[in-house]
């Protein structure tokens, strides 16, 4: 038996991860399964797969929990030091799959005492790829990818020796906007920008993928997690989102990576690593696809990938600082104060103050130092939508 917690049980990963566990239940154990306001979800699963822990990350909606799994004997709990508190428990896999900067703590604790983590929380590696790969190595704990794209270069990459890797592409839908000009853009509302032509996810990444920031976190995220130099990693736009990435070896040969649209695959080969095994999904059937097309993103319509470079050459707490400039900008074009296209405005803004303390920015990789960063970056954000609502220009 598999000890099992997930992180984020009710969002969209969180759920495709218990689809999978659910059809296994001989060999896997819950530990705990945390969530946020979706009480009701919570509860039912944690009923439904024996868990032993439900936690939700908002301290009111305890007293709901409580009632939901009264009787049960499963324990509850709230909060985000609950989050920590569950991620020391004996779990041998931890799903990451909470959405943002507050994936982190809980995942370098369960990284801390061991567990193999699976990590669909890209923000962990992009806020403190270095002190979360420095958490793994002293605790033996292996990190395993869930990002679509990262899983396919992890696949993509076995066998090979990492030296002979010359470029690695990874690939984007397009998003909401792949074919709309600058100036609809503009004006796009989050309702537009919240539909996806192949995924189906989480409301913020899906805006994430609108704007290519989710491209730009994943490009940090590819810079930390294999060490690649910024000048090796690609994006190219690949309409199907069958191709997840390519490696371009110094022979000029590529190996590619193809998979159904469908997370379960990534989620399925880090919960069965190192093996593989049968996972319920649809195959390809490459005759009826037909053709696959590739095209180069258009930089004027997606600054977010010049931003993710700006931040992969700087390095240091640079990571922590987009991802917290993009995360106030997101909730500030959901509530209608700000465009689009100014989400990168905002960020931009942010690094051009940040970059200008580098005591900041270089300082040590200790939870402490990114927290911070990630406090100020914030603050600054909000001090740049101020800005553009007042004068309705950044
Ligand atoms: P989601 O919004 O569907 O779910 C997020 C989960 O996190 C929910 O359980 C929610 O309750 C919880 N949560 C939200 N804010 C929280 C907080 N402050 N503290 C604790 N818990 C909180 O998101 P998702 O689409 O499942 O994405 C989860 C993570 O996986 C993100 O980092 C995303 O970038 C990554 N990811 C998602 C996909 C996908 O297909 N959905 C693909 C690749 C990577
Ligand atoms: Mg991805």
């Amino acid at each position: 038996m598999r000890r099992i917690t997930i992180f984020g049980a009710t969002g969209s990963i969180g759920q495709s991860t218990i689809d999978l566990i659910a059809r296994r239940p001989d060999e896997f154990e819950v530990e705990a399964l945390t969530g946020g306001h979706n009480i009701a979800q919570l509860a039912q699963d944690a009923k439904r797969l024996g868990a032993k822990l439900a936690v939700t990350a908002h301290e009111a909606r305890l007293p709901e929990l409580r009632e939901a799994l009264a009787g049960t004997g499963i324990e509850t709990a709230a909060g985000q030091g609950a989050l920590v508190e569950a991620a020391d428990r004996p779990a041998d896999w931890v799903m990451s799959a909470i959405v943002g900067a507050a994936g982190l703590a809980p995942g370098l604790k369960a990284l801390e005492r061991g567990a193999s983590l699976a990590l669909a929380n890209k923000e962990t590696l992009v806020c403190a790829g270095p002190l979360v790969l420095e958490t793994a190595r002293r605790s033996g704990a292996e990190l395993l990818p869930v990002d679509s794209e990262h899983s396919a270069i992890y696949q993509a990459l076995l066998g090979d020796d990492p030296a002979t890797v010359e470029r690695v592409i990874i690939t984007a839908s397009g998003g909401a906007f792949r074919d709309w000009p600058l100036e609809k853009m503009r004006k796009a509302t989050p309702e537009q920008a919240a539909t996806h032509p192949n995924w189906d996810m989480g409301l913020r990444i899906t805006i994430d993928s609108a704007s290519m920031f989710n491209k730009a976190l994943e490009l940090i995220e590819a810079k930390e997690f294999f060490g690649f130099t910024p000048d090796q990693l690609e994006v190219l736009i690949h309409r199907e989102s069958l191709v997840h990435a390519l490696i371009g070896h110094v022979d000029a040969g590529m190996i590619a990576h193809l998979g159904p649209a469908d997370m379960r695959h990534a989620i399925g080969y880090a919960l069965n690593w190192p093996e593989r095994a049968e996972l319920p999904l649809e195959r390809l059937d490459l005759a009826r696809i037909g053709s696959l097309s590739f095209e180069a993103p258009d930089p004027e319509r997606f600054p977010a990938l010049a931003l993710a470079h700006r931040v992969m050459e700087r390095g240091g707490l640079s990571g922590c600082a987009l991802n917290a400039a993009k995360e106030v900008a997101l909730d500030a074009f959901l509530a209608g104060r700000i465009g689009f296209m100014e989400m990168a405005d905002v960020v931009t803004r942010v690094l051009d103050h940040i970059e200008t303390d580098s005591g900041l920015i270089d300082a040590a990789f200790d939870l402490d130092n990114v927290l911070n960063m990630d406090q100020i970056s914030r603050r600054y954000a909000e001090e740049s939508i101020s800005e553009v609502t007042r004068t309705g220009t950044v």
